[in-house]
């Protein structure tokens, strides 16, 4: 510690790491066939702290070359100083994009430092709102066939006990409408009638498309559609929100703060993801953006990011318990979370910061970067 500031950030490191999917995967406006990850180290008197952010592997250089020297030997514990910072210093890079998942990464890494400098859960240093953090299970990619999907949903379902799981439709740019519907068909035979059956389309539908999709799924009960259409059509989400019983749900590409201001009038729920929205300094204000309007906050993907924050925030629907996410962070950390029953319980274990340990030599296996 040096004086009442409290430490200073000595450095930050980036890795690059990149994981091959275990299936193809796809949804219904992208297809892939692995992950990047930009894993962010910040130090400070003799501790660690970890964030990262899944995209471009380019966002290694903007933590190094655009935020790095802004933040280095200024008090750690002041981090809405440092995320403002960051902020200002890439006015000209363009915040959008990867430079915001760059700000995001090592705003989360600086939360997780604050925390182990001071021997807390993230939970106990924000405070809690909530014991248990709801997810849904999340995957059901376009590019599985029946028994992929079958398996998938099973596994969640009925071996993990988790309520609520999402498929994706929208397949092809939405030129594949029957196979969405036959497989959502699956989908409610497999979970049975007692859970929550979501479906996200990323984009895909036009807006009356999205409508008659959003109707007919209804006959399945489905309760969550997400990104019926381009989340760069508001009217459209709004349309298509006034005109299904799902809630309409959007936000996953939301970079900062307005942008979510100008999304809330349009959707039913609201989605941020910390990895992308400026890290949870800035999650946390959308929370309260949020709330303001009577809306709920639901975290979009990086499960282990927000699953102590999600804790501290009154208007949590849920978070996404993603596949593909869920599996690299079980790969590459120690003190993951257990989703059983369908909630998460972050800071249990008293341990400080977000409580998970990167396993270094698993970590060197997947290193691009
Ligand atoms: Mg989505």
């Amino acid at each position: 510690m040096t004086g009442t500031d409290g430490p200073t950030l000595e450095r930050i490191d980036v890795q690059v790491l990149t994981v091959p999917t275990d299936e193809p995967e796809g949804d219904g406006t992208l297809a892939w066939d692995s992950t990047t990850m930009v894993l962010v180290s910040t130090r400070a008197a003799g501790t660690t702290g970890t964030g990262w952010t899944y995209g471009a592997p380019a966002t290694a250089q903007a933590v190094e070359d655009q935020l790095a020297g802004v933040v280095i030997g200024r008090p750690v514990f002041d981090i809405p100083a440092l995320n403002e910072a960051m902020t200002r210093t890439v006015r000209n890079a363009g915040r959008p994009g990867l430079v915001a998942g760059a700000v995001s990464a090592v705003d989360i890494a600086l939360w997780d430092l604050k925390a182990r400098l001071l021997g807390l859960p993230l939970v106990r240093l924000l405070g809690a709102a909530r014991t248990e953090v709801p997810v849904y299970g999340s995957g059901g990619f376009t590019t599985y066939d029946r028994g992929q999907l079958h398996r998938q949903l099973r596994h969640w379902s009925q071996e993990q006990a988790i309520p609520r799981l999402k498929i994706k439709i929208g397949e092809s740019w939405g030129t594949r409408e029957q196979r969405d519907l036959r497989r959502a068909e699956q989908a409610r035979e497999v979970i049975g009638d007692a859970a929550e059956l979501y479906v996200d389309a990323n984009g895909a539908y036009t807006r009356k498309q999205a409508v008659r999709v959003g109707r007919t799924l209804a006959g399945l009960g489905v309760s969550w559609f997400e990104e019926p259409v381009s989340s760069d059509d508001l009217p459209g989400l709004a349309l298509v929100r006034d005109s299904v019983t799902a809630d309409v749900a959007a936000g996953e590409y939301g970079y900062d703060l307005s942008y979510f201001a100008r999304m809330i009038p349009a959707v039913d729920c609201l989605q941020a993801d910390a990895t992308r929205c400026g890290g949870l300094t800035v999650w946390l204000r959308t929370a309260a953006l949020a709330e303001a309007h009577g809306l709920q906050l639901s975290g979009h993907c990086a499960p282990h990011v927000h699953a102590h924050a999600a804790a501290a925030i009154s208007n949590l629907r849920h978070l996404e318990w993603f596949h593909d996410h869920v599996r690299i962070e079980n790969l590459l950390f120690e003190g993951v979370l257990d989703p059983q029953g369908g909630v998460l319980r972050p800071g249990t274990d008293g341990a400080p910061g977000h409580g998970l340990t990167l396993r270094t030599d698993r970590a060197e296996q997947y290193r691009t970067g």
